[in-house]
């Protein structure tokens, strides 16, 4: 076992701090307030090389590993949850698909771009009526001469509608299987495609500088070489996104209790009351160790999930476990920070009352906690 950063994680652990601390930071409260996604932290994270970072340099992509995307992302966690989405999503549920899936033409049309982060790509599974139950999607895909025409709606769906969207991965039905079940297929949908909409939901409680959307296709007309992969994988596209996905979830979950864990440091430190600061007071001292112990706990978790899937072994059931962990970790981070702060961490001028919000969809996108304890347990013999 080597529980050591190479130093080329380090290196890179070390530049997207930096990065993050002095473009990010600074503006994250304001963006937040405003709802506002920003596109020139958007190109200042593409310069720095956050997208494509698990693609191969043939497609313009950093060639670097799971472990070294999941650093990043922790990192950007560190100090903002909404640009750690943009990047999470951008990565794992846009471009993800079209690298694992996609046949050569499609890699060389859509990847380049996408790994300089010149365009953003959305994977389209939620809709309205089908959020963990999966198998019920109700968005359908005809075969009509050379096109498919597709028809239904998407909820809730990650860079979606940005001004750099480039198109979504549809998951449709296609038809029903020979065992009763729906046959899934995905399918890539171009933004600008006639009787394909994007729309931006606003009034988010968390992530409210990231950008999420609904998706609305009608008698949507594509060319059947849009097809990704083959008609009737798009259950195994689903669950294969999902499990790296779960990874990048965990990463921002460890990524912002880390940065909540941080904040209640300092800020005990520094708040004194009954002549003492409150750090010295053993019950929040204890609660500081809790916390740190659970990153801890958290940090290897994820790290060991990211080694099985850079060492092509199975990965499913520690993507799960470390998904549902991490952000349940976070979640007492971010409570114990908030109580640490007093009333102070309730005003919208401290950072850590956005943790706070921002965590609570950690435990519900990618599959709620609820849905990672049914996957855990359905592989629970898996070594
Ligand atoms: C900001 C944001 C970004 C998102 N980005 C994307 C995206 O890019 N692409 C995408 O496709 N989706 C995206 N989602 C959707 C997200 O993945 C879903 O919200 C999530 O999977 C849960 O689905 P649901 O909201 O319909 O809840 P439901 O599935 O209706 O669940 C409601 C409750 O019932 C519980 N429940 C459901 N089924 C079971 C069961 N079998 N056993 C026990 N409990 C159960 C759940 O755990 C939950 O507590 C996003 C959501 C948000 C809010």
């Amino acid at each position: 076992m080597d529980f050591v950063l190479s130093t080329e994680h380090e290196v890179l652990k070390k530049s997207v701090r930096d990065f993050a601390e002095k473009e990010i930071k600074p503006l994250a409260i304001e963006l937040d307030k405003r709802e506002e996604f920003s596109y020139d932290t958007m190109k200042a994270m593409a310069n720095l090389g956050l997208f494509g970072m698990f693609v191969s340099e043939e497609y313009d992509g950093q060639g670097m590993d799971y472990v070294g995307y999941i650093i990043a992302t922790e990192e950007i966690a560190r100090v903002d949850g909404s640009h750690a989405a943009t990047i999470a999503a951008g990565n794992s549920l846009g471009i993800g698909p079209i690298y694992y899936y996609g046949n050569e033409e499609q890699k060389r049309k859509y990847l380049p771009k996408a790994c300089r982060g010149e365009t953003l790509w959305a994977f389209g599974l939620t809709e309205t009526h089908t959020g963990s139950d999966t198998g019920n999607m109700q968005t359908t895909a005809v075969l009509d001469g050379d096109e498919w025409v597709i028809n239904g709606s998407k909820i809730f769906i990650s860079n979606g509608s940005t001004d750099i969207t480039a198109g979504v991965v549809a998951l449709t039905k296609t038809g029903t299987r020979d065992d009763g079940r729906p046959e899934l297929t995905s399918i890539i949908v171009e933004r600008g495609t006639p009787g394909f909409e994007a729309k931006t939901m606003h009034g988010k409680l968390m992530w409210r500088s990231s950008n999420t959307s609904e998706l609305y296709f009608a008698d949507c007309r594509v060319p059947k070489e849009n097809l990704l992969g083959l008609i009737g994988h798009g259950f195994d596209h689903m669950l294969g996104t999902l499990d790296g996905a779960r990874l990048s979830i965990a990463a921002m979950s460890l990524g912002g209790a880390q940065g909540a864990f941080e904040l209640a440091l300092k800020y005990s430190k520094e708040r004194v009351q009954s002549g003492k600061p409150i750090s010295s007071f053993q019950v929040n001292t204890f609660k500081l160790a809790d916390m740190a112990t659970e990153i801890e706990c958290a940090r290897l978790l994820l790290y060991k999930a990211c080694w099985l899937r850079d060492n092509e072994q199975s990965f499913g059931k520690h993507a799960a476990m470390a998904k549902l962990y991490c952000s349940e970790v976070m979640g007492r981070c971010v409570n114990h920070s908030v109580q640490f702060h007093g009333g102070y961490g309730l005003m919208k001028e401290y950072d850590v009352e956005r943790f706070y919000r921002d965590h609570k969809l950690l435990e519900i996108g990618e599959g709620t906690s609820e849905v990672q304890r049914i996957v855990i347990s359905r592989i629970i013999d898996e070594v």
